[in-house]
């Protein structure tokens, strides 16, 4: 509790305050006496020279003493808080009228406090006091002829020991008592507000602590109020943001574990499918091999060869899109025209076009634009994609691959009248291994990797791939490309 930070908050603000309120007594008694001694001061200005008349006839001859303590009796039952002293020119003490109970300390007076009064400087003026060394007193002084010798002087200490100390003037004062208590008061009230403020902002600080050790101990929706616009607030967003980042990262690792987890499994089965279907057909060749007639051993061995380039297909694919998931293919970007690339693809697919009966057309505009990109990479996902739409478009269907010049982008467009792609897979399609007809039957169709590949070449180019499909009339692919500008240069590796 004492190590807390309100603890310590609190203790520094009490120590402050009671700093102060000692600082502020000081300063405020010092303030008071002085004051006292100003208007003492000021109000006894004259007194020592009313006083001269009364004492010089008995300073004649010799000093009266016995006279002037008749006078300065009759006189102090009025004022008590004065004592009167004789000087001479240099501020030795002739003789002194103090109470007979206080000794005399100092024999000398300091003349420069008597010059400056004298002169009728601004009061207040303090001088020494010879009952107390330590300490200055307000005075009155008056020029006095003593025994013939003229300009010594009638020096009168007053308020004497009246306020000799700031407790005595303390203990004597009502008024100061009461502005004492007042301010005391005041002291306490703006400690006690101090505590409960400090105590409400540490209290956020608890909050911001608690939530913090809560999500630490895995409750990964705990998030701390951020309302307030001041520092706690901002660290309460900062500490949201960062929980927010953290869960999400967490929830993509999570995803690619769950990923990485269905990968093997898609991998193992695709690659155990082809390999028992080998071995299958190898080990029925070699054991029958006496009684196989040549055109079924043909049949069997081409079967075999067939699921091996299959499975050969199917590695190379692999490796492919691992490499460009990886990132370890930078496309290499170089100015070309578009056209030409679509018409060779095109051609190259025209045999397998019309083995199964399907028009397969390239409509490519008059002007031949030139577009920014990897030429390779960008063959490569045209021929998945027009692969795909002879693939799955049955004998008398269409294929369209079509080029629109934009401004500033060409767009190609592979479009087919196949059986179309059902809604609820089209989210899917170009997730790795997916296939819309899960029998994977090879026959029917490929890995599920040539629409993934495709669009991984897209992303590496910072370009979407895009597909409308309706069930029953076809299928569209879309991505478009910059167009080169003069400064498309080929990327250097
Ligand atoms: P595959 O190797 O199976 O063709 P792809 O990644 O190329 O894998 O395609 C994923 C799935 O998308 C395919 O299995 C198929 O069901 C569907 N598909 C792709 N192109 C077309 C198309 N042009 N028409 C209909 N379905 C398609």
């Amino acid at each position: 509790m004492l190590n807390s930070f309100y603890a310590k908050l609190s203790g520094l603000f009490l120590v402050m305050i009671v700093g102060l309120g000692v600082v502020l007594a000081v300063l405020g008694g010092r303030t008071a006496q002085r004051y006292a001694d100003e208007v003492e001061q000021k109000l006894n200005r004259t007194l020592a020279e009313e006083m001269v008349p009364r004492f010089e006839p008995l300073l004649k001859d010799s000093i009266d003493r016995a006279g002037i303590r008749e006078k300065i009796e009759d006189m102090t039952g009025i004022n008590r808080r004065i004592e009167i002293y004789l000087l001479d020119r240099q501020g030795a003490l002739k003789a002194s009228f103090a109470s007979p109970s206080a000794a005399i300390e100092q024999k000398t007076i300091e003349m420069a406090p008597i010059r400056r009064f004298m002169k009728g400087d601004d009061l207040p003026i303090l001088g020494d006091d010879p009952k107390d060394r330590a300490e200055k007193k307000p005075f009155s002084v008056a020029h006095i002829e003593i025994m013939g010798q003229a300009h010594c002087y009638l020096y009168v200490i007053l308020g004497s020991e009246q306020y000799a100390s700031v407790a005595g003037m303390i203990e004597d004062s009502y008024i100061i008592q009461g502005a004492l208590t007042g301010f005391g008061i005041i002291l306490l009230v703006v400690a006690g507000l101090g505590l409960l403020l400090f105590r409400r902002l540490t209290q956020r600080l608890r909050n911001v602590q608690h939530v913090v050790a809560t999500f630490e101990q895995g409750d990964f929706d705990q998030r701390i109020d951020e309302s307030a616009n001041d520092e706690i607030g901002q660290l309460a967003a900062c500490f949201n943001r960062m929980a927010d980042t953290l869960v999400d990262t967490m929830e993509e690792l999570r995803q690619a574990d769950r990923m990485r987890r269905e990968l093997v499994a898609n991998v193992s089965h695709d690659l155990r499918s082809p390999l028992a279907s080998i071995q299958g057909y190898l080990e029925t060749v070699h054991m029958k091999d006496g009684s196989l007639d040549p055109e079924e051993r043909q049949r069997y061995v081409k079967t075999a060869l067939h699921n091996a380039q299959r499975l050969s297909d199917l590695v190379g694919e692999l490796f492919e899109l691992s490499k460009l998931e990886t990132k370890q293919v930078e496309p290499t970007i170089e100015s070309f025209p578009i056209a030409e690339l679509v018409q060779d693809i095109v051609m190259q697919y025209e045999p397998q076009a019309e083995k199964q009966k399907i028009d397969l057309h390239a409509e490519v505009p008059e002007r031949h634009a030139r577009v920014a990109a990897d030429i390779g990479l960008v063959e490569r996902a045209l021929s998945n994609l027009i692969d795909n739409a002879i693939h799955y478009t049955p004998g008398g269907g269409q294929v369209r691959v079509r080029l629109d010049n934009r401004e500033q982008e060409v767009c190609v467009e592979v479009e087919d009248t196949g059986p179309g792609i059902p809604e609820d897979d089209l989210p899917h399609i170009f997730e790795r291994f997916y296939r819309v007809d899960k029998s994977r039957d090879r026959d029917k169709g490929g890995a599920g990797l040539g629409l993934a590949i495709a669009k991984t070449i897209l992303e590496l180019h910072d370009r979407p791939l895009q597909v409308e499909s309706t069930v029953g009339e076809g299928t569209t692919f879309r991505f478009c490309l910059p167009v080169a500008t003069a400064t498309s240069r080929p990327t250097e590796h």
